[in-house]
């Protein structure tokens, strides 16, 4: 899944409105930012195979560390303990921790039968994937909902808080239509340099998320 898991980003900041929204995002893509580093360093390994289903391309051969149950579950610890300390923000820590956890989720359902309970053990996956219009049918609409979630919830402070919110939502918007569009990338180390241009999105989104206010006084 890709704009699912922002969608679980742009809801967090309703039910937990003093967070920022670049942790939650974090959050949210954590598996899928330390995958291509792990790539790189050969940690882990993926397939590219020309197919007509776009979301079919990649066979993720090997992933044990970012795609698995158990260590999605300590990375959303991990995360959650250090927003704790910095932040001590109850509410905005269940959510960085369910946000994490919910990544391998969206995942369960749309892989195919290719992510581990735990490293070396079963691997599950209900495979929403072998149909792409039903893909992007469910995770547009979750996209969708989500962001009018977080537009209803926040208003922006100055032209940052619009026009940035609006360029996000529009370059993600963009980078699924690339995605589903079904080009193969030419290598896994291409695939690998491209996947880490995921990193911008926590920090655009936290930059014009400072530009805006929520809408109800945060408890
Ligand atoms: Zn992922």
């Amino acid at each position: 899944m890709f704009i699912g898991h922002n969608a679980i980003g742009f809801a967090a900041k309703r039910f937990a409105p003093r967070g920022s929204l670049g942790v939650y995002m974090a959050a949210v893509m954590l598996p899928d930012l330390i995958w291509p580093i792990f790539l790189l360093l050969g940690i882990e390994q993926v397939r590219i195979h020309p197919n007509r289903n776009p979301f079919l391309i990649l066979e993720f051969v090997h992933y044990p560390w970012t795609h698995s149950l158990l260590m999605t579950a300590a990375w959303g610890a991990a995360f959650a303990a250090i927003y704790w300390t910095i932040s001590g923000y109850g509410r905005g820590v269940a959510w960085v921790f369910s946000g994490v956890v919910s990544h391998w989720i969206l995942d369960y359902f749309t892989h195919r039968a290719d992510l581990p309970l735990y490293p070396n053990g079963p691997r599950v996956g209900l495979g929403l994937w072998n149909s792409p219009p039903a893909t992007i049918a469910i995770e547009s609409a979750m996209f969708a909902v989500a962001v009018l979630m977080y537009r209803n919830a926040t208003q922006p402070r100055d032209r940052i808080g619009s026009v940035g919110m609006w360029a996000f939502i529009i370059t993600l918007a963009v980078f699924y239509i690339f995605n589903v569009s079904g080009t193969p990338p030419p290598s896994v180390r291409f695939l690998a340099i491209g996947a880490l241009t995921g990193w911008i999105f926590p920090f655009w989104a936290g930059w014009f998320d400072r530009h805006r206010e929520t809408r109800e006084p945060a408890e």
